[in-house]
């Protein structure tokens, strides 16, 4: 039930083949997951309030999945509990034309927080060494010749250690940042699909464009793990997490937040001495009313 084993920090070698989708196998009992989940949002919950009132460091948790992996679920039960004045949530979309006409990172650097809050992004910076390397999408930008004139190998790489750098860069001033791949199968994403187009309340969530993603899952599980390796650091880690069971992922969601507020351990700010005094008058200015 440890964390650990999904957590890729680059200290061993992410082979997706070999990554459970199904947690099952963890033996877990449900009851006792979802009573850990709960006692897990009610800590976060603490901690966000504390690192609020400290704000000397921020957090950026960062969800990236295959279509029906549960982003969007996952947000609203793990951090239902979070004031929301201490949180913003980012779904990145296909680029507006001005994001294009913008270096890759600068709508995501809008989104970082001030220190003392979460950013959630749902979608990030990696779908540009994601969905953009699946279709090739570099090669039609609109970009001097010594950029989309690279092969795909220099170019990503490039982008890989453009966002190494990126999330340096926020560590070394002051943030942290906890990234997560919900790893569902092809067969439990099937299954979601034809809920969400045999239930009418669901059809919304659906698009026939999903379907042709669905196709493109090879690559898309090759474009997940380089992207991993290459950028999975003991400052920004992967958690790449079983996403068949929501319950499961859910909890394993939780502790990887939990993992990075403890670390960050924030504290309420002391009051100074002389105010502290001054307390006590305010007290007995208030009770002689
Ligand atoms: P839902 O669960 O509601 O489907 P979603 O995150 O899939 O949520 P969509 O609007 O369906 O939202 O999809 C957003 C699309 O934008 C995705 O297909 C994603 O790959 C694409 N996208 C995000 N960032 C980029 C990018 N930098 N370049 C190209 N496409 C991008
Ligand atoms: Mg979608």
């Amino acid at each position: 039930m440890s964390l650990k084993k999904y957590r890729f920090d680059g200290t061993k070698k992410l082979d997706l083949k070999k990554m459970p989708t199904d947690s099952r196998k963890d033996g877990a009992d449900k009851e006792e997951i979802l009573e850990k989940t709960k006692r897990n949002q009610e800590e976060i919950a603490e901690l966000q309030e504390r690192l609020y009132a400290d704000g000397r460091e921020g957090l950026i948790i960062l969800l990236q999945a295959m279509d029906a992996a549960g982003k969007d679920s996952t947000v609203k039960h793990v951090l239902s509990g979070i004031n929301p004045q201490g949180i913003d949530v980012y779904s990145f979309k296909s680029p507006s034309g001005e994001e294009l006409a913008h270096d890759f990172l600068w709508r995501i650097h809008k989104c970082v927080p001030a220190r003392g809050k979460i950013s959630l992004f749902n979608r990030s910076q990696y779908e540009d060494v994601l969905v953009v390397r699946v279709h090739d999408i570099n090669r039609s930008y609109h970009m001097a010749d010594r950029v989309t004139g690279q092969p795909d190998d220099e170019f990503f790489e490039k982008r890989y250690r453009h966002i190494r750098h990126f999330e340096e860069y926020l560590y070394d001033n002051s943030y942290r940042i906890v990234k997560i791949f919900l790893n569902v199968s092809k067969e439990e994403q099937k299954k979601r699909f034809l809920e969400r187009i045999d239930k009418p309340e669901k059809n919304w969530k659906f698009s026939s464009g999903d379907l042709d993603e669905r196709d493109l899952w090879d690559k898309y599980q090759k474009a997940y793990e380089d992207a991993v390796n290459a950028t999975a650091t003991k400052e920004a880690p992967w958690y790449v997490l079983p996403a068949d069971q929501k319950w499961y992922t859910r909890y394993l969601v939780s502790e990887a937040v939990l993992d990075a507020l403890r670390k960050i351990d924030p504290q309420y700010p002391e009051m100074p001495a002389d105010e502290k005094e001054k307390l006590a008058a305010c007290r007995e200015r208030l009770m002689s009313e």
